[in-house]
Formats: structure tokens, sequence, C-alpha cells
């Protein structure tokens, strides 16, 4: 089966995770600062916080930005299910966006219809979780602006996009947000195997991620409570949790930051060369805005017309047997049964619904080779001729 995605481990990530291993720290140690400090200084951010997957960096990322019982964080309708996780950690309540469906990203248009009912309603949300989906980046100049107005926070899950840009800025610049995150599953741009950071350019959210990414402990005297009592002393000093990423994952991190360009440029080729075999078929691919470049972690076409619902699953199936590993992202998160539990409605976001029935994910990484793809190519070019 040629998967959608994979992680491209070369010799040199391997002898990187090797030399960790036969080194004095670990975990934690002085490589997860340089991995930190490796992707802050690409983005042009100032300061990162590595941790052993998105999911917990975009829990940090609430907390540090005071998400509680009580208070709204909105995401959107077409993302995995972490995106509204985080805030359900925190004992908030989670508020959907439907989606622009050119694109799969937050629909700036729903987001701030949505906006001007919560006013009235006086349920405004404390923080906004746009999604770069598919790498694609999100409107954030129109999203910075509607946070002005109505007052919320906003992290980036840029879980798709490490390496893309918006607006010739990489992604995690966090020029329109507060904190940008970032996921290392081996599906995603690169990897550690697990792992995830946060950025920001805020010291006041960086101190608090950091400290409540390791159980909420110091060791730095001038944030203690009353004395200092040694050199072996610490404090917990709020309840925080054991988040941390290893030295041995960062090291693989650090190896395969040397490589991100080239990746995301082969991404762009493979996607090229789908756009082209497609551009007669009766398919809708993504739109890809010009003004931005996409990190490309998914190709997704979709089909259209009337029983788009069911060519998708015949097509699935039938690319599935051929040895097509394609798959399908994502399901609208209101669908799952523990969203239906609090009281969204499945199929209650039209575009994502429109969007998931009609899409299929294809195979796109940087291990695909020509012959691979041709392949791919030609059982999509089957579906069509019979
Ligand atoms: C993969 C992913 C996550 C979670 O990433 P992990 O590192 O697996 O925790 C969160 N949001 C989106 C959009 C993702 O694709």
């Amino acid at each position: 089966m040629i998967p959608y995605g994979q992680q491209h481990i070369t010799k040199e990530d391997i002898e990187a995770v090797i030399k960790i291993l036969q080194s004095e720290f670990i975990t934690q140690g002085p490589v997860v600062g340089e991995f930190e400090s490796l992707v802050s200084g690409y983005c042009l951010v100032k300061y990162g916080v590595a941790t052993n997957s998105a999911t917990s960096a975009l829990h940090l990322a609430c907390l540090a930005l005071g998400v509680g019982a009580g208070d709204y964080v909105w995401t959107s309708a077409n993302t995995f299910v972490a995106s509204a996780n985080c805030a359900r950690y925190c004992g908030a309540k989670v508020g959907l966006v439907d989606i622009d469906k050119d694109t799969g990203n937050m629909s700036i248009l729903d987001l701030e219809r949505r906006l001007i009912d919560a006013e009235k309603a006086g349920s405004l949300p404390k923080v906004l979780i746009p999604v770069h989906f598919a790498g694609e980046p999100c409107d954030m100049q129109a999203i910075s602006s509607l946070s002005k107005k109505y007052g919320f926070s906003i992290i980036e899950d840029a879980s798709h996009a490490i390496g893309g840009e918006y607006r010739s800025k990489k992604i995690g610049s966090c020029e329109f947000s507060d904190i940008t995150v970032f996921s290392f599953h081996p599906v995603k741009i690169i990897t550690t195997g697990e792992g995830g950071m946060a950025v920001t350019n805020n010291k006041k959210l960086y101190e608090r991620m950091n400290l409540l990414r390791s159980h909420g402990i110091t060791r730095d005297p001038s944030r203690m409570k009353g004395s200092y009592e040694g050199d072996w002393y610490y404090q917990q000093v709020d309840l925080g949790y054991n988040y941390r990423m290893t030295d041995i994952q960062a090291a693989l991190g650090i190896s395969q930051m040397q490589r991100i360009d080239e990746m995301v440029r082969i991404r762009h080729q493979l996607a090229y060369k789908y756009d082209e075999a497609f551009n007669n078929f009766p398919i809708e691919i993504l739109r890809r805005n010009p003004l931005n470049y996409s990190a490309l972690h998914l190709y997704i076409i979709r089909f259209t017309g009337k029983d788009s619902a069911s060519i998708r699953l015949r097509s699935f199936n039938r690319l599935r047997e051929r040895g097509v590993g394609v798959n399908v992202h994502y399901i609208p998160v209101n669908n799952h049964p523990d969203f239906v539990k609090l009281g969204f409605i499945k199929g209650g976001f039209m575009s994502a619904q429109a969007y998931y029935d009609s899409a299929i994910t294809l195979p796109l990484h940087p291990k695909l080779i020509a012959e691979e793809q041709d392949k791919v190519i030609f059982e999509i070019t089957k579906l069509f001729n019979g």
C-alpha cells in the first residue's frame, strides 16, 4: 500500500539519534533547547517550548492564555479532534466555525456571523484556534482584525504547516497570533516520532508554558515563595504536567530541520504533477492562495456533483484495493459521538459536511517516488474511464 503520508528518515537522522543515546542526557537536556532555538530561529519568533505532542502544546497554549471553566474556545469544524479537545481539558466550552469549501479552512464569513451572535448572547470566545488545513494558511489578517474587534486571543494550529509561509513570512512568526503550535507526528512535515512545539513572541506566555510543561516546578529562586533551602531545592508553584520532549526526539528534530525546505519543495513538485494530471477531470482541488506558500501536508481531491458521497465511498474502496493508501481528512468534529454528547449535531456544519462527503486525501510525502505517483494517477484516471 502506498501510504498517504510517511516519515522521511535518513542515515544522518539515525546517527543523530544514536549520538544522543550514547550521551549523558537523553531527556529534556541541552538538545531540546537547541531544537527550540532552531525552530524559533527558522520562524523568526522569539520563544519555543518543545513538548511530547502538538496536543499537549495546544493544552499548554490554552492554559497560558488563561482558558478555564466557563470560557469558550472556538476552532474549525474541519480539523483533528485535538484542536478542540485542548479547550475541554481546561474545562472550557468548544465552539466550532464552518469552513470555506474552496480551501477547507475556517470561513471568515461564518466566523464573523457567529461572533456577532455570540456578542449578543454574551458568549464571545476567549481564544480562537484557526487551523492551517493541509498546510494552506488561514486568512490571518482578517482573523487578527476580528480578534481586535471582539477581544479574543489566537492560537494557530499549524500542525500541518511548518515550512509554509503567510504573506512571505514563515508560519510560526506569530505576527497575527499569540501562539503557534506545530506537530511532529510522523505523517506531518517533519517528525520527532511524537512531538510538538508552541512558539510565541510573548515572554509571559513562554514562561507559563515552560513552567506547566514540567509539573509546574521551578528551580528559579526568584519565582519561589518563602526561603531557598539549598541547591537541591525546587518548588511546585502551580499544577502542571509532564509534557516534556526527550533529547532523543529533539536530536531527530534538529536533523529533520536541515531538510525542511527541501521536503516542502518536493511536496510542491508532487502536488504540481497531480494538478496537471487532474486538470480535465470532474474533480476539484483545494485552492492554494498564490500570495502564500502552503506546506502541502495533504493533497486532497473532491468529487463534484450530487452523488459525491457515494462516488467518494466507491472510489476510496477501489483505490485501497488497488494499493493506493488514500485517506479522508477530516470527519467534522461535531460528528463524533463525544461531541454530539455535548450538544453538537451530526452534519450540523453544512460546508464542513459537504466537504467531508466529497473529499479523498491522496498519497503525498517526500518519499513518494515517481512510479508510485504515476500509479496513483493511473488508478484515479481509471475511476473515470470505466
Ligand atoms: C496532528 C494534529 C494535531 C495533533 O498532533 P499530535 O502531535 O499528534 O498531538 C492537532 N491538530 C491537527 C490539525 C493535527 O493535524
